[in-house]
């Protein structure tokens, strides 16, 4: 499976949405959507999604005169694209709870789309995923980090720029780049592979995890897999292979997984980061799974897709079909 395929099946990525980045300077075709009664806004609130429905989530979308009719000015809405013919924007709103009542149908309500996103049709989650990021990024660039003026969103949305003449830096949108990596060890005497899992400091007893941190400025994504492997574990890599990117707006991350082979199989934590770290064989993790004293990453996170991918590879058939309900 090629990386484009193996990225499209993780939560948040695969979106039917045409970024439309040539309209984007349009103002006038930007006005023209904002009045028309076919688009649709994805209200965002302190970083939550709209949703109504238990069960299944179902994100509530709204016109620009729902929005006006509520008191929300649309003129700050960003262009995130269109799809099937229909311009979809996203709007940070502003205001208490009470506020917002005119906009909420009866039994909806402002969610966390980490929480609803694995029950969520996968084009809904990418594009709420995005609308999340995207205005997360507008609520903390306010001001121009050259000279402190104020900025002002410019081009639907997708750039802010400095008020101050003189200055008139231009600020895009940025993701930080965090690498995630399930590190795998083959015995020399033959003996069954295994998959290297941490528990990271305040995390529920039983919960293990793959590896992962941010990159840092002036480094290479391989770079990032071994020092920060190295870092929490003290396992030495000696070989990285890119599987697959997950867009992660909690808050602003673009998860980029990797497998990695250890040198090594001795742990030792260096840092402060993981609690504890194991080597997992494909036995002990069903056996694990079976008796609650073992929980995997939530099936919504590329770090789930990493183990499922290394798991269903052996010889005890899908890792889903060992999850408990
Ligand atoms: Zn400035």
């Amino acid at each position: 499976m090629d990386h484009f395929r193996r990225s499209t099946l993780n939560y948040f990525s695969a979106g039917g949405l045409d970024r439309a980045t040539l309209l984007r300077p349009r103002d006038e075709w930007l006005h023209e959507r904002l009045a028309d009664p076919a688009t649709r806004i994805i209200p965002v609130w302190q970083s939550r999604n709209l949703f109504e429905g238990d069960n299944v989530p179902r994100p509530v979308l709204l016109s620009p005169a729902q929005l006006r009719a509520g008191g929300f000015d649309c003129a700050e809405a960003i262009l995130l694209g269109t799809y099937a013919e229909v311009a979809y924007f996203a709007l940070d709103l502003v205001g208490d709870e009470a506020s917002l009542s005119p906009l909420i149908p009866s039994g909806a309500g402002f969610r966390e789309l980490r929480d609803a996103g694995p029950l969520l049709e996968a084009n809904a989650g990418s594009m709420l995923a995005y609308a999340r990021a995207i205005t997360y990024w507008h609520v903390r660039h306010r001001y121009c980090g050259d000279c402190g003026a104020a900025t002002r969103a410019a081009e639907g949305g997708h750039l802010r720029v400095c008020s101050d003449a003189a200055c008139a830096q231009k600020h895009f949108p940025r993701t930080d780049p965090a690498i995630i990596v399930l590190v795998l060890h083959q015995a020399a005497n033959g003996g069954e592979e295994r998959c290297l899992l941490g528990r990271q400091v305040g995390w529920p007893e039983t919960l293990y995890s793959a590896v992962a941190g941010f990159v840092e400025p002036g480094e290479s994504l391989e770079d990032a897999v071994v020092r920060e492997v190295a870092e929490e574990t003290g396992i030495a890599v000696t070989a990285a292979h890119y599987c697959s990117s997950q867009p992660w707006p909690f808050p602003s991350a673009i998860m980029l997984g990797f497998t990695a082979i250890a040198g090594n199989d001795v742990i030792a934590r260096h840092d402060q980061e993981l609690a504890d770290a194991r080597w997992f064989t494909r036995g002990e993790i069903v056996a694990g799974l079976g008796s609650r004293q073992l929980r995997v990453a939530r099936r919504v996170s590329i770090a789930y897709r990493l183990l499922e991918d290394w798991f269903d590879a052996g010889n005890l058939g899908p890792l889903l079909r060992y999850l408990p309900d």
